[in-house]
């Protein structure tokens, strides 16, 4: 990288940290206004997971996913590859190291988290993008621009792109099975799972669940319910019994990143300081170091 740009950089840093301090006022919890109590949820009780894949085709059949035969779900191999969710595969189950285990390994299930205050949500200029008051985070094809800032705003890296889909990409990710719900039904692949790996209800009801059966059980879990708190809280709930990062789920603050960025912006317009003239206050301190690059220069030869 060249000296201006490092320059520009670190000072646009600074200047982004600078709106972070002014924007410090105004935090509220219930930020969407959503009781997270009564949103749908389902604990993923890693420890009670058989590795069976069932989930993933029970997905795949219900959403008309990838055009994989029978025999792919029963590839136990599939299970050491560490994948991530597609746009034609909304949930894979990986496995991961777990020394309490039998084999000395456990599976953990990966979808859309349906975050209670969502990054994607909040990065989407367009609407395209929405936390329902039930739970699921929802996608609007028509509204899409394809810009694709829910893609890299995600913490858990979750939205997929149709990139091979020249003419209408979609972004693609778990829909939590929406349509199954106003059906009075559980997603798919709850239904389907042999092992109460996966419970569907409230979250509240989750949590009162996965509280149950650390306290019945504490040499098999750690006494944490992993998405209760972290950036924000989550709909979907994890128990393990190894630390959760082993398990492939990221280490990350209670503050949810969509409230960081909003009270940046927020923090700019209560000082007067709008985006525009942000970006202009930039462009001008990348000008301004330009030039001083171009005297240094000068001055050198
Ligand atoms: S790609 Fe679509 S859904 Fe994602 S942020 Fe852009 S407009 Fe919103
Ligand atoms: S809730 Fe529905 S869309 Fe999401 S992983 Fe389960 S089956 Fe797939
Ligand atoms: S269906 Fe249940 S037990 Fe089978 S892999 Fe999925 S979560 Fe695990």
């Amino acid at each position: 990288m060249d000296k201006s740009r490092r320059k520009f950089l670190s000072t646009a840093a600074a200047a982004t940290a600078t709106a972070t301090m002014m924007a410090t006022t105004g935090h509220t919890s219930d930020r969407l206004g959503h009781n997270p109590d009564e949103m749908f949820s389902v604990l993923v009780d890693s420890t009670a997971c058989i590795g069976c894949r069932k989930c993933e085709y029970a997905c795949n059949k219900t959403h008309e996913l990838a055009d994989h035969p029978p025999a792919y779900f029963e590839d136990q191999t599939q299970l050491q590859l560490g994948r991530r969710p597609q746009h034609d595969a909304f949930t894979v189950v990986n496995a991961y190291e777990d020394k309490g285990a039998k084999e000395g390994e456990a599976y953990v299930k990966v979808q859309c988290m349906h975050c209670n205050d969502p990054a994607c949500v909040s990065a989407c200029l367009v609407g395209a993008l929405t936390k329902e008051s039930h739970g699921p985070v929802m996608y609007d094809t028509w509204k899409c621009m394809g810009c694709r800032y829910c893609l890299v705003a995600c913490p858990f890296q979750i939205p997929a792109y149709e990139y091979h889909d020249v003419l209408t990409p979609r972004v693609r990710k778990c829909t939590f099975c929406t349509e199954r719900l106003h059906e009075g039904k559980k997603p798919a692949c709850v239904e389907i799972c042999p092992n109460e790996a996966l419970v569907f209800g409230t979250r509240k009801e989750m949590l009162d669940i996965a509280y149950g059966r650390i306290s019945a059980n504490p040499q098999r879990y750690q006494d944490h319910v992993y998405g209760e708190y972290e950036i924000g809280g989550t709909s979907w709930l994890y128990l393990a019994r190894a630390d959760f990062q082993t398990a492939g789920l990221p280490l990350l603050d209670n503050q949810s990143p969509a409230e960081i960025t909003e009270n940046i912006q927020h923090g700019l317009f209560k000082s007067f300081l709008p985006p525009l003239a942000l970006y202009g206050l930039l462009g001008l301190i990348m000008h301004t170091s330009g030039q001083r690059e171009k005297s240094e220069e000068s001055t050198d030869a």
